[in-house]
């Protein structure tokens, strides 16, 4: 299981995939994860659809993880649309193909979900499904964490005390969202173990290798952008080729600092893409 890795004693690295839309892109995913696997991740993390609509092809590709590519996979699993019948039935489905690990969230409320449907939601918290899981399985459960805050966060000291409830219901480590300032991650893991947060904590980093990707999921995520990067980002927008070396410099740069830290773990968000995880994993002191 994926905590028993966490106590070698050594930086943990790790990757997350989604679940292709179309379902003849299937293929292309697998192909994605053989290349994945020759860079010698711990683990890798697959996405979960918050409305649950993927949820099988979540399942199927943590099963490839785990049996084809003989990796740990932890599979996402967001509570929002879902009531305790669905989730222990995919646990048990999760339990059938080798998969042990989680990633237990909330989730953000689908689109097509009604006002009513979200009030009356059968798990309001990452915290509820958490509690289920451990009563039912001996699954190693992770979940997120927010360096900058969750964006729906009162204060700071609220995001902190909700995260020590969740941890404490039965959580063995956290994966942050992603940052790009890495004293916003220090800060926030001095806080975290302040308020008797223990769990190993990987810091989640996000490539920028367009400059698209600073759009709209950044802005809504609440994470901010150092001046560097925004200046890389202005100075490369008409010449992708430079805009992917920079970015894939600047994740080395902050991975190389998180290392030097003494992080817990780096968790890359690939965005299913190889060719930018094995970049990164070839310019970074593992
Ligand atoms: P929670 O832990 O429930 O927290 C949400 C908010 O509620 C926070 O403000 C928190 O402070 C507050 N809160 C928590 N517990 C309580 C409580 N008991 N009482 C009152 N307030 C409380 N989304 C997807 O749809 N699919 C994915 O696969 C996915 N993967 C992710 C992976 C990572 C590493 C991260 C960081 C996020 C991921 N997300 C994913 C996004 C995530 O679903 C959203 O950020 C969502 O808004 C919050 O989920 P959570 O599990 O952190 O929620």
């Amino acid at each position: 299981m994926i905590k028993d890795i966490y106590r070698q004693g050594r930086t943990v690295f790790s990757f997350e995939v989604f679940p292709p839309k179309k379902e003849e892109e299937i293929y292309d995913i697998y192909k994605t994860l053989d290349a994945l696997k020759t860079l010698g991740p711990d683990f890798i993390s697959v996405t979960y659809g918050a409305g649950g609509s993927n949820s099988k092809k979540t399942a199927a590709i943590a099963a490839y993880i785990r049996n084809l590519c003989d990796i740990e996979p932890i599979a996402h699993i967001t509570a929002v649309a879902m009531d305790e019948k669905f989730l222990t039935g995919f646990m048990e489905e999760l339990n059938s193909k080798g998969v042990s690990n989680v990633l237990a969230l909330r989730g953000d409320r689908p689109k097509d979900m009604t006002d009513e449907a979200y009030a009356n939601r059968t798990f309001l918290h990452a915290e509820d499904i958490i509690r289920v899981i451990r009563k039912q399985s001996e699954s190693c459960i992770a979940a997120a964490c927010y360096p900058e805050i969750h964006p729906e966060s009162e204060s700071r000291e609220s995001d902190l005390r909700y995260l020590k409830q969740k941890v404490d219901t039965g959580v063995d480590f956290l994966i942050t969202q992603m940052f790009f300032d890495n004293s916003r991650f220090y800060e926030f893991r001095e806080l975290a173990d302040k308020a008797g947060i223990r769990v190993p904590i990987s810091a989640g980093i996000m490539p920028i290798i367009k400059s698209s990707q600073l759009g709209t999921s950044v802005s809504l995520s609440g994470t901010s952008v150092p001046k560097e990067l925004s200046h890389l980002v202005a100075k490369y927008a008409d010449s992708p080729e430079d805009m992917q070396k920079a970015g894939i410099e600047f994740a080395v740069n902050q991975i190389n600092d998180l290392i030097a830290n003494g992080v817990d773990g780096i968790h890359i968000y690939t965005m299913n893409r190889a060719a930018t995880a094995q970049a990164i994993m070839e310019n970074i002191d593992r």
